[in-house]
């Protein structure tokens, strides 16, 4: 079974289906989250034990913050969406987020998302090509192995 980590975006929208995935997140989102009515929501399904909160390691954390900063998106992302990504690095779980920086940082790192808000129309098929070796992301257009790790390019839905 897929985890997924929720930022809080995910926890306002997402359908928390334990049927198809084990649903994390982070103490900080837990925290961002003021609206009351999300707030008891997420309340009643963290004491379902519907999500577990968990927060990343040191060694994911700054992981996060290296890919953030390379990908120019750091100073977009606060302290729970660095933990966000962190943690679904750390365990290996798709990202449930509409945030457009977890996104970019998350797809850096190799990292899966999903958006929150479900639209119910099947999305476009982008390719791009990702690196087999250290799992950066290229354009679909992008020959040759990988100028930084010099591993080989595999083609990707995105
Ligand atoms: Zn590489």
């Amino acid at each position: 079974m897929e985890t997924k980590v929720a930022d809080a975006s995910a926890l306002l929208h997402t359908v928390f289906d334990l049927r198809t995935a084990k649903f994390l997140t982070t103490n900080s989102v837990a925290q961002e989250v003021l609206d009351e009515n999300a707030k008891a929501r997420m309340d009643a399904a963290i004491q379902a034990g519907r999500i577990v909160v968990a927060d990343p390691d040191a060694k994911s954390m700054a992981r996060a913050k290296g890919a953030a900063a390379e990908t120019g998106d750091l100073p977009s992302l606060s302290k729970a969406d660095l933990e966000v990504i962190a943690l679904a690095f750390e365990k290996n779980a798709v990202i449930v987020t509409d945030d457009y920086a977890i996104q970019n940082t998350a797809r850096y790192l190799g990292v899966k998302t999903e958006p929150a808000v479900q639209e119910g129309i099947s999305r476009e098929v982008k390719w791009a090509r990702k690196c087999e070796g250290c799992g950066r992301i290229y354009d679909a257009g992008k020959s040759g192995p990988c100028p930084v790790c010099g591993s080989r390019l595999l083609k990707k839905a995105v």
